[in-house]
């Protein structure tokens, strides 16, 4: 589904899955997310924890990750969704995608991916990442900004839509699609998967940045190369 960008997206995904619920009668009401996250996320799951649903905001750990087991200890039978980003935009950390996808379908939880700054620097893939929904933006990979899109599982893609009206999306999103800003964003799709420079520019600052006499922070997570 094309978006505004991927703050509408994230909108989207966590609010469309409430309404669903509510549409449904399913009784669930748990929001699981990251301290981490973006407010992107945190705002909208936040703005439902004072509709009707109980948001748990666990932390993550001194490597910037969330532990996988206090992940799978705040997910109950209550837990309608969690949302867990892929990569970090502060500190570039990879979160345990799969592994949490994992925990989520044990407990029959949807999960929501902000993939933003993951895309186009590692493979996305709906099937390999094992969750439900993913967001991600144009112009954080180098196209034009005022589009972004949410990509949906099968079994996930009847989303209630949060703009209605003309149909478009089958529905999902309503108005008409912005063709110019989504070509761009196709063509930076195409480029960004041709090459590989953000590991060596962050490699580069950080260098300078000891070299000018900085704490070297040494961190075993998983990081964006
Ligand atoms: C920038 C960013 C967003 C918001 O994307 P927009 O397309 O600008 O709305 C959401 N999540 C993360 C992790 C981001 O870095």
């Amino acid at each position: 589904v094309f978006t505004s960008g991927a703050t509408e997206a994230n909108n989207l995904a966590l609010k469309g899955v409430a309404e669903a619920a509510w549409e449904r009668g399913d009784p669930r009401r748990g929001l699981v997310t990251l301290a981490s996250e973006h407010r992107a996320v945190l705002d909208p799951l936040q703005w439902l924890s004072r509709h009707g649903f109980r948001l748990t905001v666990l932390p993550v750990e001194a490597d910037g990750l969330v532990d996988p087991q206090r992940l799978a200890a705040a997910i109950g039978p209550d837990t309608r969704l969690v949302s867990v980003m892929a990569a970090n935009n502060e500190t570039g950390v990879l979160h345990p995608i799969a592994e949490a996808a994992a925990i989520c379908r044990a407990h029959g939880a949807l999960l929501h991916v902000d993939a933003v700054q993951a895309a186009g620097r590692m493979p996305i893939r709906l099937t390999e990442l094992g969750c439900d929904s993913i967001a991600i933006s144009s112009h954080k990979i180098g196209g034009p900004m005022g589009v972004g899109a949410l990509l949906l599982a099968p079994k996930h893609s009847h989303i209630p839509a949060l703009i209605r009206g003309g149909g478009q999306e089958r529905g999902r999103r309503g108005g008409t699609h912005a063709v110019p800003a989504i070509a761009g964003f196709a063509a930076a799709v195409s480029e960004i998967v041709a090459e590989d420079r953000l590991g060596a520019l962050r490699d580069m600052v950080e260098s300078a940045a000891i070299a000018a006499g900085a704490e070297p922070v040494s961190v075993d997570a998983p990081r964006l190369s």
